[in-house]
């Protein structure tokens, strides 16, 4: 991507192309205002450099709500807790927010126990704490149960009790209110969700793998609501 045509008339302005000041020359204030402004209105900075300034925009953002939800979000909190109770504390640079492709809000890495959340990405505050807490669901089951990824079945499992327990499915506040009456609607995207995360394993060699494993590791892993059950 090149930055022709943004250039306009905005006064001294720099295209991305040109050498950077040297690092010894302190950025005066008013520098600064005047980057920040060019950033927002458009004039004078590339593409890219707006790209990136909104991603890192977003990936502070993203940082905040992350802290809060670690403080304040009680299916957060509850996960955390058990998590630390089961010998895998996650300390706060364990959830990190970064920008990540199109397709996905966030990610769970096993080795080392890391979550990521795709700043950016999320449509509310909601969507972004359910995602850590689907997310936090995989950890819990990789710190718990000694979870084979390259196994479909085993991948099933964890993402039928990510999207069961994590709100993803609308289920979360039923649960914290005691009711253990599945609706249909929430059993299919349950299902559609898991299917499609399991379709997406380099380990899947087809669609139809992905289902045979979900139905395979269905009823015990719906059944099965830990840690949440255990409150109630
Ligand atoms: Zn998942």
């Amino acid at each position: 991507m090149n930055d022709s045509g943004k250039d306009n008339n905005a006064p001294s302005q720099s295209s991305s192309s040109a050498p950077p000041p040297p690092a010894q020359e302190p950025v005066s204030a008013f520098e600064r205002w005047r980057r920040k402004a060019m950033l927002v209105t458009g004039l004078g900075v590339s593409e890219e450099e707006r790209l990136a300034d909104l991603k890192a925009h977003q990936t502070r953002h993203c940082e905040k709500r992350k802290a809060y939800l670690m403080q304040y979000s009680p299916a957060v909190v509850f996960m955390l807790k058990h998590l630390k109770h089961s010998g895998c504390e996650v300390p706060a640079e364990n959830i990190l927010c970064a920008p990540c492709d199109l397709t996905r809000a966030g990610g769970f890495s096993p080795n080392p126990g890391a979550v990521v959340l795709c700043s950016g990405h999320f449509f509310s505050e909601k969507h972004m704490e359910q995602t850590l807490v689907h997310e936090l669901v995989h950890m819990y089951d990789h710190c718990k149960f000694k979870v084979d990824w390259q196994n479909l079945r085993h991948h099933a499992c964890s993402e039928i009790r990510a999207n069961n327990l994590s709100g993803d499915c609308n289920y979360t506040r039923e649960l914290r209110r005691g009711f253990v009456a599945f609706s249909k609607q929430h059993q299919a995207c349950v299902r559609r969700r898991a299917v499609e995360s399991v379709k997406a394993n380099p380990a899947c060699p087809s669609p139809e793998a992905a289902e045979r494993a979900v139905n395979e590791a269905w009823d015990s892993c719906f059944n099965d609501t830990r840690p949440f059950d255990e409150i109630y």
